[in-house]
């Protein structure tokens, strides 16, 4: 089980987590937790965004429902009060793969679903008097040299050939000048599917809106396991049923249905612990830029910023005129361990905090005010999973691999269309039931993880030294081709 911070622990040691929590606005003094054995209509594991999600569109659709959500720390403990603030239309997983496995129709489907999204997270985040900092500014996928140019026309050729060319735009040199000024910079892919958020403030407005519509969230209260019914529960009226449960030292909590949302730290669940890689992603954030600064950088128009690196790179502008800048590349530890103490690597935050000199070099010399980082879940095919089994009553959803701001709630909705018993276009997605296969057992997965996770490091080097993109043909990009 992953270390939790003291019990009792007071709203300091939350604010600490990161400066979206720290910045939210929100009294972090934890709700109470459960105290005693209860039962309920839907129990929901994890206060994150799918949890919270999930229980926001649950009570719109049947606002007498019975629903408690169990969370270990406080909401937004979890990515969803980390994370790099993309609100993104993108998966990690390209339309290519999605039409091989799931045919044409299907990935096209998916594709609006999430462009649809990136929408309804702004809509309903306004709805619920949320003040999220929603801005819709797109998103730039910077070719900072000439070596990922190729991956550039790639992707751009793809949005094309599914019919989705104004998703894709290409910008050259001087059109990306115009909005940013990225040292070494040739070209961008500009998408305007894509907002920036205040995760922090996202994440603790909606705990706030399940419970004004009657959810009740117990925070520090760390599920131990769940044990779903003896027998399956379909087609048998007027039978005794029995129903899921969740388990804590404090009680156990009975419910028709279970959703089980805790993304990577459901690895610590025996019956999911394959199921999903926790890979680390860190962050390093800097103090308000002057108006001078800004005006040498351009990014007037707020986009959220990355790169053609293997290893990944993220960039965003925060509403109170600060870049963060994150990064996966913090190593993979053995039997999938989540510790507090891997939140901050300071290997990687120097890394970061150089990178993001080496984007904007007239930067040089500014402050950094915090790091943080966290786990996030990457299952074996990259694909997420929404899953409900009306027999068992139980539902997950999970592996979203560093995308979940928007698929959370896309999720969510979908969940809750599943669970109400409502056939819709969202429960017709390739996600709805999609099985993953598992991890491999170790030592097996954690040599996998670092193999590759070391293999993009060095290839990113080479393609930066020699100035020629990977070949896309070495055994790390084969491994991890999504
Ligand atoms: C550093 C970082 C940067 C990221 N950047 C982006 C980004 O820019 N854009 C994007 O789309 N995605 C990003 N992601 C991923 C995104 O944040 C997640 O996919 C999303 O927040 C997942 O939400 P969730 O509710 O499923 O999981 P979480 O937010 O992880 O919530 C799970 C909750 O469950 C609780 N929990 C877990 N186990 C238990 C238990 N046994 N008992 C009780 N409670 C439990 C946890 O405490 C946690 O609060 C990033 C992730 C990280 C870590």
């Amino acid at each position: 089980m992953t270390a939790q911070l003291a019990q009792g622990a007071g709203p300091d040691a939350h604010t600490a987590v990161s400066f979206w929590l720290e910045d939210a606005g929100d009294d972090l003094t934890p709700r109470p937790p459960l105290d005693g054995s209860t039962d309920v209509d839907v129990a929901i594991l994890g206060a994150g965004f799918t949890g919270l999600w999930t229980a926001l569109e649950l009570l719109k659709r049947e606002p007498t429902l019975r629903i408690a959500v169990l969370e270990r720390e406080i909401a937004g403990f979890g990515a969803s009060g980390r994370n790099g603030a993309w609100c993104s239309g993108e998966l990690n997983i390209s339309v290519d793969l999605l039409a091989a496995r799931h045919g044409v129709e299907a990935a096209r489907a998916v594709r609006r679903a999430m462009y649809d999204t990136v929408d309804e997270v702004g809509r309903a985040a306004a709805a619920e008097g949320i003040d999220a900092a929603y801005r819709k500014g797109g998103a730039l996928t910077v070719a900072r040299a000439p070596a990922e140019m190729p991956a550039l026309r790639a992707a751009a050729a793809e949005y094309e050939r599914h019919g989705f060319a104004e998703h894709g735009q290409v910008l050259d040199r001087a059109a990306l000048d115009e909005r940013l000024r990225v040292a070494g910079a040739v070209g961008a892919l500009y998408t305007p599917d894509c907002a920036a958020v205040h995760p922090g403030r996202l994440v603790r407005g909606l705990a706030r809106a399940v419970e004004r519509r009657g959810g009740t969230l117990f925070e520090q209260t760390p599920v131990t396991g769940y044990t779903p019914p003896a027998r399956g529960r379909a087609g048998r009226p007027g039978r005794a049923v029995e129903r899921p449960i969740l388990h804590t030292a404090r009680g156990d909590v009975r419910a028709t249905t279970l959703v089980l949302a805790g993304e990577a730290y459901l690895t610590e669940l025996r019956q999911l612990h394959r199921q999903l890689l926790p890979i680390y992603s860190l962050i390093v954030l800097t103090e308000p830029l002057s108006a001078a600064q800004w005006a040498a950088v351009g990014w007037d128009r707020h986009e959220c910023v990355s790169s053609f690196r293997l290893t990944i790179d993220y960039l965003s502008r925060t509403q109170d005129g600060r870049i963060l800048f994150g990064g996966r590349g913090a190593p993979y530890h053995f039997g999938s361990r989540i510790d507090p103490r891997f939140d901050r690597d300071e290997a990687t935050h120097a890394m970061l905090r150089h990178m993001l000199v080496r984007w904007f070099p007239t930067l040089r010399g500014i402050r950094f005010t915090h790091a943080w980082g966290g786990p996030l879940g990457m299952p074996r095919d990259w694909m997420p999973t929404f899953a409900y089994d009306p027999a068992t009553g139980i539902a997950s959803a999970r592996g979203y691999t560093g995308h979940g701001v928007a698929t959370s709630n896309l999720a969510g909705r979908t969940l809750a269309d599943l669970i109400t018993g409502r056939r819709s276009e969202l429960t017709e997605l390739p996600f709805v039931n999609h099985h993953s296969r598992d991890w491999e057992p170790e030592p097996l997965r954690w040599l996998g993880a670092r193999y590759v996770q070391l293999a993009m490091m060095r290839l990113d080097r080479l393609a930066e030294r020699r100035g020629r993109a990977p070949t896309g043909r070495s055994l790390a990009e084969r491994l991890a081709r999504h």
